[in-house]
């Protein structure tokens, strides 16, 4: 007996998919749906839409899951859909693409040691579902939190007014300590993500070592070059 009606797509990619037939036995038909897989060939880069499974290229948006925070990888259609807040129930929002340099911003060493962050950098956001700005730090093991004491956290945030322009889970004011310098930025969420993972990827015994520094300078070299200042966006501000 044989079951050659089963479709058999061309090109062998079907052994990819089923076990081997045993001798004697006839072949399993494919399970159901996995033919439009076998249709079109992997795109090269492997990268897809995780909405709509489209293949998109190395350079894509991300969309921030607000259940899960997961950032997801996004083609552009999918990307717009998610632009306006509110949207899609308020599942998704796309992460916008805004990069300013704050040359104002104001910590004292006393403030940023509350945070008690290990590295020399950390990045605050709002998240909406808890309503709360929270502080992350890239670290070996991701992206970790940090606690402050709440008094502290009113003082940082009422002497630095770009807190307040922040778009709730998709943007982030990432700060980078220099020495006793705080070089401080509005980033897109998904720019802090990637240092987060320079950090995890390369970061080796306690100091982090070379490789992890060359990364992390990097990274905020072409911070740097993208942002433009914040400092006109408020003319007549705080003496
Ligand atoms: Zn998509
Ligand atoms: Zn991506």
């Amino acid at each position: 007996m044989t079951s050659d009606e089963s479709p058999r797509p061309a090109g062998g990619l079907g052994r990819f998919v089923r076990a081997a037939p045993q001798p004697g036995q006839p072949e399993q038909p494919l399970p159901q749906g996995f033919e439009r897989f076998l249709e079109k060939p992997p795109p090269p880069t492997g990268e897809h839409c995780e909405l709509c499974n489209e293949a998109i290229p190395e350079e894509h948006p991300h969309v921030v899951n607000l259940d899960s925070r997961a950032l997801m990888c996004s083609c552009r259609p999918c990307y717009l859909l998610f632009t306006e807040r509110g949207a899609g129930a308020g599942k998704f929002a796309s992460v916008p693409d805004r990069y300013l340099f704050d040359p104002d911003f104001t910590i004292s060493d006393a403030q940023w040691e509350q945070f008690q962050i290990p590295v020399k950098m950390a990045f605050f956001f709002v998240n909406s579902v808890i309503e709360q700005t929270v502080t992350f730090y890239p670290s070996p093991a991701g992206a970790t939190e940090s606690l402050l004491p709440a008094d502290t956290w009113v003082e940082v945030m009422a002497a630095n007014p770009l807190f307040a322009s922040l778009e709730p889970d998709v943007e982030a004011l990432l700060v980078y300590r220099r020495d006793s310098a705080y070089e401080c930025f509005l980033a897109p969420i998904d720019a802090c993500y990637e240092l987060v993972g320079h950090v995890r990827m390369n970061w080796k015994g306690f100091d982090g070592g070379q490789e992890a520094w060359e990364a992390i300078d990097g990274f905020f070299e072409r911070l740097r070059s993208r942002s433009r200042s914040a400092a006109p966006a408020r003319n007549g501000g705080a003496a």
